[in-house]
């Protein structure tokens, strides 16, 4: 049932992906938002990011697309190629039947989402972490303030104190595997000129290069390796220890830079998305493994599909059940298909060689693993 009121408040922990697209999402149904920021900046660090159609279509209904995507990369196939650089799959983007997929840098995408939340009067407050929440709706702070809002929401990401106040957790598993990755300027020669546009993901052994150009200048480079290579995760990277697992990528290895971040890769899973007038999103209740650049897309979607599910309801407790019923099994799809994903990371290359070339026909698989980016997203902008 539709209520009309006094403008309803939220407290949001964590100016992540998440939570800056909840707020203007709010904000732009009339909501007054505050968000919390725990790091004294707004910034993020040097890396890339993939942006699927059903992310696209996200940023499009906040008002957003246009400024994150400026100068953005748009790539004509995503490639796998094994250990002797041959290609196990293509997956066509950005054709007219094909599912959409752009490039950007995080630092964009952040910068985007603080503007147009400043635009649509979110208050955004740094160096003011959270530590926990009462589902009657009140956030506490490092400060020792209590926050009394409508509606809380935790999206301060994968370590979530909110959440864990809140006893919400159900697993988080760790998947042996993670990352490094750096921002480089793009150059002639990395790779032969037939492939620097595409994004490609190398593989040798337990080792993957991910080589993604991100603007017309930008070249973001994942290196991911198991947990305990630790030759591999070591920052500034082995330049001589990558050549060896990648001597087709010799010229572009020499260029790595010192910088550098690695992360683990993890699943969370969580026993309920909310707790009376408290939710859970992003990495918080739903990190996944990257292997479907899927991530923060999902975050975009459960951002606004809650604004959506809220705005208007009787009962922000009983909304917020509804919301998890609605987006929870397209999040826990990509979730599953990405950790499946990731078991290739262990098959001898032969054998994962063989068995790409073969599944990368299978229409069955190649729909199942697009099914997020085709997804239409709740109350999302279909124009995109
Ligand atoms: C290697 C790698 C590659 C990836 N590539 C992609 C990709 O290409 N495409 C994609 O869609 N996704 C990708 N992802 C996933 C994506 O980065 C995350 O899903 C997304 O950033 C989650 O956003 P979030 O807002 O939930 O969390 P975060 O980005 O972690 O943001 C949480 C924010 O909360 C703040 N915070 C933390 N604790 C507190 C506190 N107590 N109080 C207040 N603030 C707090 C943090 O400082 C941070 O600003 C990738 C992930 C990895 C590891």
């Amino acid at each position: 049932m539709q209520k009309t009121e006094a403008v309803r408040h939220a407290e949001i922990a964590g100016a992540g992906i998440g939570g800056l697209a909840t707020a203007i999402a709010l904000a732009k149904r009339g909501w007054s938002v505050t968000v919390h920021e725990r790091a004294s900046t707004l910034r993020t660090f040097g890396a890339g990011i993939y942006i699927w159609s059903n992310g696209l279509r996200v940023l499009k209904a906040l008002g957003a697309y246009e400024q994150a995507t400026a100068g953005a990369h748009v790539g004509p196939q995503f490639h796998t190629r094994d250990h002797n650089n041959t290609t196990m799959e293509e997956i066509p983007i950005n054709g007219p039947a094909d599912a959409r997929l752009i490039t950007i840098l995080r630092e964009t995408l952040i910068n985007t989402l603080v503007d147009v939340a400043r635009q649509n009067k979110v208050e955004i407050l740094t160096n003011s972490a959270a530590t926990g929440a009462t589902p009657e709706g009140e956030l506490f702070l490092a400060d020792g303030t209590v926050r009394k809002a409508d509606l809380v929401v935790a999206a301060d990401g994968i370590n979530s104190a909110v959440r864990d106040s809140l006893d919400l957790l159900m697993y988080r598993k760790h998947l042996g595997y993670g990352a490094i990755r750096m921002l480089i300027p793009r150059a002639v020669g990395d790779v032969p000129a037939s492939d620097t546009n595409r994004y490609i993901e190398y593989f040798t052994g337990t080792r993957r290069i991910l080589y993604t150009p991100a603007s017309a200048t930008d070249l973001y480079v994942a290196l991911c390796c198991s947990a305990d290579d630790t030759a591999g995760l070591k920052v500034p990277s082995d330049r001589a220890l990558w050549t060896e697992s990648f001597p087709h990528l010799a010229n572009l290895v020499a260029r790595f830079g010192d910088a550098g971040r690695w992360d683990a890769f993890e699943v969370v899973k969580l026993k309920r998305w909310s707790k009376g007038r408290v939710a859970i999103l992003g990495d918080a209740a739903h990190a996944m493994p990257p292997y479907l650049g899927q991530g923060g897309g999902c975050a975009l979607m459960n951002g606004l599909g809650l604004a959506d599910a809220v705005t208007g309801a009787e009962d922000v407790a009983s909304a917020l059940v509804d919301w998890e019923a609605r987006e929870r099994p397209m999040t826990e799809h990509t979730q599953d298909t990405a950790e499946r994903l990731g078991d290739m990371n262990f098959w001898p290359d032969d054998i994962r060689s063989q068995v790409l070339k073969i599944t990368g026909k299978s229409r069955e698989i190649g729909a199942e693993r697009m099914r997020t980016a085709r997804h239409i997203p709740t109350a999302a902008n279909l124009d995109v």
